[in-house]
């Protein structure tokens, strides 16, 4: 396919990440993308992004003889022309509801490309999901016979199970999904358990994936590592016992970590495959297909958050900047500061870099609450009121993911490249900013009087316990 041969293409060298982001800063602010009116921005490096997936392709291939389908998380970055991106690369996409199905179809990747993940699928998005002919990994015993009852013979849909190996935890409990008491899965540790995988897959020849996520930031590679590897036991186990190549395909699930504490990418895709081929050697022989569906590892290192500093203050002793970046663009930084620690870079007001001696600062948000805070104490030139800060690492899961917390709007996001000579930034519009309407609109304005003409006796709200206006 020459069209993702040339999405993939790594010549020449561009400059440094920094760099570049440096310069994308600089031009978003001589451009107006960023400033007085558009105080809080998202970016993210296209050419960083098609890198990233040609890193992920280069460590498996690194492997001779095994198939793998890499899918990216669509909800570690859930915009349409970033989803578009990854498939020009060759991606597949993992999605997880039925929003998220709905932005890969519109991204345009091909229906068996697609996997559907989620604990708490419904009868129509099973139904849904199977007649478009997406992956489907059910979560539960439960689930398996819904989908034993909707399924048709006809249906181009690779069906499989989700399993916890309950491998224990990372160092973040939210993210890590193979805990003993976790929701995802079916708990193979658990009495009886694996005994009654293996009689699911023998009275159901259509299922035949197996499928684990073992965690994401936080877990160590030895512990992803160690979940799939007893996965992959486990459909050796289930080959053996039902006497035939049942299960084809395995599902690693994505989960790789990503250092927030400086500019490089590590651990790699490499690092992963060697651990993964040491834990479980079978995994690459090329029996199985494998499928991957990572998401922070592709694209937080490749974006970054641009705000304004509004102004500054002092209080208690501590010099604090207030910018246009919270909570709702950092939401785990600001509830989880010490779990999700950010870089910030600091810019004067015409997006260059500031110089000057270091100075203990917070770095604070917009929204009205105390916690708004990006970074504490941290050591940076002095900033300005209309100076610009970077929040870095952000490329995934955090300005594509804004919460609508103290009516903020959704900041607008760009795309961008640079040129190999580190200047010549081009941006591309990825999302508009949300109009002050779209707001208002979403906040229920079409429904304005309907509390105030509840109960008064003017209108009656219910009948028969349903309310008219549903
Ligand atoms: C969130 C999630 C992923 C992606 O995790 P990352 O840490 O972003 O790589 C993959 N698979 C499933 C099932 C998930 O829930």
């Amino acid at each position: 396919m020459t069209e993702t041969t040339s999405a993939l293409s790594t010549d020449p060298l561009p400059a440094p990440r920094s760099a570049r982001f440096a310069e994308a800063l600089r031009q978003a602010v001589a451009d107006g993308l960023l400033g007085e009116d558009q105080p809080v921005a998202g970016f993210l490096d296209a050419e960083g992004v098609r890198r990233s997936v040609a890193a992920l392709r280069d460590a498996f291939d690194a492997v001779p003889g095994v198939s793998v389908l890499h899918t990216f998380a669509a909800k570690a970055a859930s915009l349409v022309p970033v989803l578009r991106l990854l498939a020009a690369c060759g991606m597949g996409c993992e999605v997880a509801s039925p929003g998220e199905l709905r932005l890969a179809v519109e991204a345009g990747f091909a229906p068996e490309t697609i996997v559907l993940d989620s604990p708490a699928k419904t009868r129509e998005e099973l139904r849904l999901a199977m007649a478009l002919g997406v992956a489907v990994n059910a979560d539960s015993f439960d689930e398996l016979r819904r989908i034993g009852e909707l399924r048709s013979p006809e249906s181009a849909s690779v069906l499989g199970l989700r399993v916890n190996p309950q491998v224990g935890s990372g160092s973040i409990g939210a993210m890590s999904t193979a805990t003993a008491t976790s929701k995802f899965g079916v708990p193979l540790r658990d009495p009886g358990v694996r005994e009654q995988v293996v009689r699911a897959f023998a009275e159901r020849p259509w299922l035949t994936r197996l499928h684990a996520h073992v965690g994401s930031q936080g877990c160590p590679l030895e512990l992803i590592a160690e979940g799939v590897a007893e996965t992959y036991r486990l459909a050796e186990e289930i080959n053996e016992a039902v006497g035939a190549r049942r299960i084809t395909g395995i599902d690693i699930g994505g989960g790789l970590p990503v250092n927030f504490a400086d500019e490089e990418d590590r651990p790699a895709f490499s690092d992963y495959v060697s651990v993964l081929r040491a834990a479980a050697p079978g995994l690459f022989d090329g029996r199985y297909g494998l499928v991957t569906e990572f998401g922070r590892s592709l694209l937080a290192k490749n974006g970054f958050i641009g705000a304004r500093v509004e102004y500054t203050k002092d209080a208690g002793g501590r010099r604090i900047a207030l910018t246009h970046a919270g909570a709702q663009v950092a939401t785990r930084t600001v509830f989880m500061p010490d779990a999700w620690p950010l870089r910030i870079g600091a810019f004067d007001g015409q997006g260059r870099p500031r110089g000057g001696p270091p100075m203990v600062q917070d770095i604070a948000g917009p929204c009205c609450f105390a916690g708004d805070v990006v970074a504490h104490a941290r050591e940076l030139p002095e900033l300005r009121e209309g100076d610009f800060v970077a929040l870095y690492d952000t490329g995934a899961y955090y300005f594509s993911t804004p919460w609508a917390y103290n009516s903020l709007p959704r900041p607008a996001v760009y795309g961008f490249t640079v040129g190999p000579d580190g200047s010549g930034v081009r941006f591309a519009r990825v999302r508009d900013a949300q109009s002050l309407d779209s707001v208002a609109a979403e906040s229920g304005l079409a429904h304005a009087d309907a509390l105030t003409g509840l109960g008064t006796g003017r209108r009656p709200a219910t009948r028969r316990g349903r309310s008219q206006d549903l």
